[in-house]
């Protein structure tokens, strides 16, 4: 921006002024929402291929704002990161989730989610002593540990200092990792080798032309072998159309989430979910 003159420089400022203004509201705001019961988890199932049955669900955080409504995680989340909020609101996410599942698994026996995957951010795993956050939480709740998986992104575990001793501490306390967008991220195959992850996300990019046969397609075919060959669960993301679910199985994907099956549900609704076409 500074090659084109001052006048632009100032313009530009400006708008990150405003912008980081905004975020400011916006964190102030979440603030206020987290002691005041403005947030609530949704949960969207994670199914077994190609029949649609529950296996597991991923948390994913909801905030209705009083007066401007439903406001989306992308949106507030980067600002809860920035600002540092995310390391209490994550660890009211955590609780709250394995809080829910627990009492599925009590609630709903064999038809519960045999999983709930909750979405940490890098400034949470960057946190010493988070691990030992999760032991906690999974004490607290009474939670088998087999039945939470942590979602990281690549960039998050690239971070470097402490990430990656926290993700091995949470993983042997017997937690799964699952690796968030993967393919997205400014990673390389070689962090399959460090990060002990379980499973690996397929991100939506790489599911949604599968069915032309783009380069996209190549990519989820190529992973979902890499998976086979390391031992690691494929999840296929952003699944939206019967056919790119009956491509993926015959890629050899076994497991899927996307709004074709559901999309997030309150907790409530859980127990209801049924496979398209099965009996009520
Ligand atoms: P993510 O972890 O990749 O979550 C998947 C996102 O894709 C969710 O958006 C989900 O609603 C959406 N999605 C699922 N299936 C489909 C589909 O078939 N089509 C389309 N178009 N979208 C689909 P959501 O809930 O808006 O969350 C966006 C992102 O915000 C998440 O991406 C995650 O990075 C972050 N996030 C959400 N909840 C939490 C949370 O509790 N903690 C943290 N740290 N981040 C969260
Ligand atoms: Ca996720
Ligand atoms: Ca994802
Ligand atoms: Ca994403």
């Amino acid at each position: 921006a500074k090659s084109q003159g001052k006048g632009r420089q100032v313009v530009y400022s400006a708008e990150m002024d405003q912008r980081s203004a905004e975020q400011a509201r916006l964190a102030a705001d979440l603030r206020t929402a987290l002691d005041t019961g403005q947030l609530q988890l949704h949960y969207q199932p994670i199914v077994a291929l190609p029949g649609g049955e529950l296996h597991g669900v991923e948390a994913l955080i909801r905030w209705t704002h009083p007066e401007r409504g439903p406001i989306g995680p992308g949106l507030f989340i980067p600002a809860a990161e920035r600002t540092g909020l995310i390391v209490p609101l994550g660890a009211w996410i955590l609780e709250e989730a394995c809080r829910q599942a627990a009492r599925w698994a009590y609630e709903l026996g064999g038809a519960a989610p045999r999983t709930v995957s909750v979405n940490v951010s890098a400034r949470q795993l960057r946190e010493a002593g988070f691990a030992g956050e999760v032991a906690a939480v999974l004490r607290r709740t009474g939670l088998a540990p087999h039945m939470l998986t942590v979602e990281v992104t690549e960039t998050a575990v690239f971070d470097g200092g402490t990430a990656l001793t926290e993700l091995h501490a949470i993983a042997a306390l017997g937690v799964s990792i699952a690796l968030d967008d993967f393919g997205t991220g400014h990673s390389s195959l070689g962090l399959l080798r460090t990060c002990p992850a379980d499973i690996l996300k397929v991100d939506k990019s790489f599911i949604d032309d599968i069915t032309e046969g783009g380069q996209q397609a190549v990519v989820a075919a190529a992973l979902i072998r890499i998976c086979a060959g390391m031992n690691l669960r494929a999840v296929a993301e952003g699944v939206e159309t019967a056919e790119q679910a009956a491509e993926l199985y015959r890629l050899g994907y076994r497991f899927a989430q996307g709004y074709h099956f559901a999309r997030p549900l309150p907790a409530e609704a859980i127990a209801a979910y049924r496979p398209m076409g099965a009996a009520p």
